[in-house]
């Protein structure tokens, strides 16, 4: 088996992730801005976490043979704070041209509040005039369908943006379509608690065919499993989905959507 992890924190994760992932088959682990577990207190913080997701990360992946790759954002989390959400945004343009950043992300919305719909437009303007990729964080539990939807109307009335440079992560059954419809890419999201299990991951396969959808495990400082792609994989086959099935979704699916930056390469690849 092989397969790209397209949404992992690994800041948060052991070496014995690392080696557990590349033993099952990862071939690149990519790794979206995100909340550390408590808010940082100034631009500063932000600078050195995309350091870390720029420098030190890659360097610690390096030593499994497994490239990383990092997308730069401030998370909605901490996006109540607009005066630090604006300052942390214009440092994020310096890290463009490091060789490891796909684009803006994980943005988006958790609460659904004024602020971070502001800071959410604020990093989808960003991204248009600097031509990166987005990959989007959904609320959870009664929050998404409404914050997908906000999320969604807010890139549809951005003239600039191409609904196929955008993923949508942490799909569920209620939003799935919503998402797809629009034309963007979808993100499941495996975790052992709440979002997607591997069986509703491969239900909605079955539901909505595999053009524009992969699956991550998003693995982070909380309960997850880094694991939870190979062991959805596995799901798949059990439920017989052919092995060519398997290795378009959880392969060459994230290859086609995040080959689009032009700096996601693989190792042996042109
Ligand atoms: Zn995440």
């Amino acid at each position: 088996m092989r397969y790209i992890e397209p949404h992992a924190h690994m800041v948060s994760r052991t070496t014995d992730d690392y080696l557990a992932m590349v033993t099952a088959g990862c071939q690149a682990v990519c790794e979206p801005a995100f909340w550390a577990g408590f808010d940082r207190r100034s631009v500063d913080g932000f600078y050195d976490y995309f350091c870390q997701l720029t420098e030190h990360e890659p360097s610690r992946a390096a030593k499994f043979g497994l490239p990383h790759f990092a997308w730069l954002c401030i998370n909605p989390k901490e996006a109540e704070d607009l005066k630090l959400a604006g300052e942390v945004i214009d440092i994020i343009p310096q890290f463009f041209d490091r060789p490891n950043v796909l684009g803006i992300g994980e943005i988006g919305l958790n609460k659904n509040s004024r602020n971070e719909l502001a800071v959410f437009e604020r990093h989808v303007d960003l991204a248009a005039r600097h031509d990166q990729l987005i990959l989007i964080h959904t609320p959870h539990l009664e929050d998404k369908l409404k914050g997908t939807k906000l999320i969604v109307d807010a890139l549809k009335s951005d003239g600039r943006i191409q609904p196929g440079r955008v993923i949508i992560d942490h799909v569920e059954e209620h939003t799935i379509e919503l998402v797809l419809d629009a034309g963007f890419w979808a993100g499941m999201t495996l975790y052992p608690e709440s979002k997607c299990t591997a069986a509703r991951a491969v239900d909605m396969v079955g539901l909505y065919g595999r053009e524009r959808l992969w699956m991550n495990s998003a693995c982070d400082w909380g309960v997850s499993v880094p694991l939870a792609v190979p062991r959805a994989a596995l799901e798949m086959r059990q439920r017989g989905h052919a092995a060519e099935t398997v290795d378009e979704m959880i392969y060459q699916n994230p290859i086609r959507f995040l080959g689009q930056s032009g700096k996601f390469k693989l190792p042996g690849s042109q």
